[in-house]
């Protein structure tokens, strides 16, 4: 049995939190719990030097998000920077902002990608689930202007218990409009999703339905659609490799300059992420707490520690392991092995097969 704290390379990726404003209220949004609104932004100067410190490192992809990125004005000067930088721009969005002025404007400072989330297929479903009337009508038109605009165009199908009727319409929904890849992404369940589990997690019966959909449609459209296919860990004997590992490919910077191994480690009691205003990019990245403390795998208990698995799914999630046993430290209960997998799994189909349609929408933290 080996245990490592590993030398480590520059990251993959860097997912940019501009903004946590937006204006849907998806029940599992990926935001923290308590959010700080445009008063604890960062201007377009810190977000530039972020983005000439990311490229010194060595980093490939940004990724731009939120909350809702285009609430910024100043996105496509980000855009263009990272782009004479020579590093991959990808533009993660509601589309609910954007028109063709701005759409073209973004392609023509660099923008080489969007990522376009739809809440459903059906405009009821779809707009009572983002909380916003209209919504889902103008994701449709920027679907559609990506393709005019020959933006190549990723559909993110967030599925859950109260759309997956929608699903093999969303599948035709990305090819129609020229979509290349296809992320059908069941919520994952913690923050707002954890919250709201009791009305969103599906059934094991519902679960294994949709995936029989994709399967089916994965092999139907070969050479047309690209699949990515993320579920629930609940139904799992093994958790998934969160994030390629805790600081391994991603680092994350939250609209206030926090960085982050990922958009949920801010949930961690006693945690301190250190912020970009303060320290370079690339100390934090090696050397902070945030990201040494679960690297690699000398961190691990056991049976992690002596599975072979380690090197594979890196003990699976923390923010998970945190939020169903309340240490961030335990196996991640998602895992067979876990001593809490049985009792935590049970809990949650049983909240499944019993739950209501009632959940409460994302929103800023009293005081934000
Ligand atoms: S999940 Fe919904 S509410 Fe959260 S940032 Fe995305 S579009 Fe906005
Ligand atoms: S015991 Fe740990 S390393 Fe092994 S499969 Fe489970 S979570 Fe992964």
């Amino acid at each position: 049995m080996i245990a490592t704290a590993p030398q480590i390379g520059p990251p993959l990726a860097l997912l940019a939190e501009l903004s946590y404003r937006c204006p849907l209220r998806c029940p599992y949004c990926s935001n923290p719990l308590e959010m700080t609104a445009a008063s604890g932004e960062m201007d377009t100067g810190k977000w530039i030097d972020v983005i000439e410190q990311a490229a010194d490192m060595g980093v490939l992809q940004i990724h731009f998000s939120g909350g809702e990125p285009t609430v910024r004005k100043d996105l496509e000067d980000m855009v263009e920077r990272a782009e004479t930088l020579g590093i991959y721009t990808n533009l993660i969005t509601s589309g609910v902002l954007l028109d063709r002025g701005r759409l073209q404007g973004l392609a023509d400072r660099g923008l080489q990608h969007i990522q376009l989330s739809f809440q459903g297929a059906d405009e009821v479903v779809a707009d009572r689930i983002g909380g916003l009337k209209g919504g889902h009508g103008k994701k449709l038109e920027t679907a559609k202007l990506a393709g005019e605009i020959g933006l190549p165009l990723t559909i993110n199908a967030v599925m859950h218990r109260q759309n997956m009727d929608d699903l093999e319409t969303m599948i035709q929904m990305a090819v129609d409009f020229g979509a290349k890849r296809l992320e059908v992404a069941h919520v994952q369940y913690y923050g707002w999703g954890l919250r709201n589990r009791a009305a969103l997690l599906p059934t094991r019966a519902q679960l294994e339905h949709a995936t029989a959909i994709v399967d089916a449609a994965r092999e139907r459209l070969k050479g047309v659609l690209v699949f990515d296919y993320v579920v629930p860990d609940y139904y799992a004997k093994r958790p998934k490799s969160c994030m390629g590992g805790w600081g391994r490919q991603f680092l994350n910077v939250s609209p206030s300059g926090r960085v982050m191994p990922c958009h949920a480690a801010e949930t961690i009691p006693g945690m301190e992420f250190e912020t970009v205003t303060e320290r370079p990019l690339l100390e934090i990245w090696q050397q902070s707490d945030a990201f040494t403390r679960f690297r690699g795998t000398g961190w691990m208990p056991e049976p992690c520690r002596s599975c072979d698995r380690r090197e594979l799914d890196w003990g699976g999630c923390r923010c998970q392991a945190l939020a169903l046993t309340g240490d961030a430290a335990a196996v991640d209960p998602a895992c067979d092995k876990s001593p809490d997998h049985e009792r935590i799994v049970a809990l949650a189909t049983n909240e499944a097969a019993a739950g209501s349609d009632d959940f409460e929408y994302r929103r800023f933290g009293e005081g934000a």
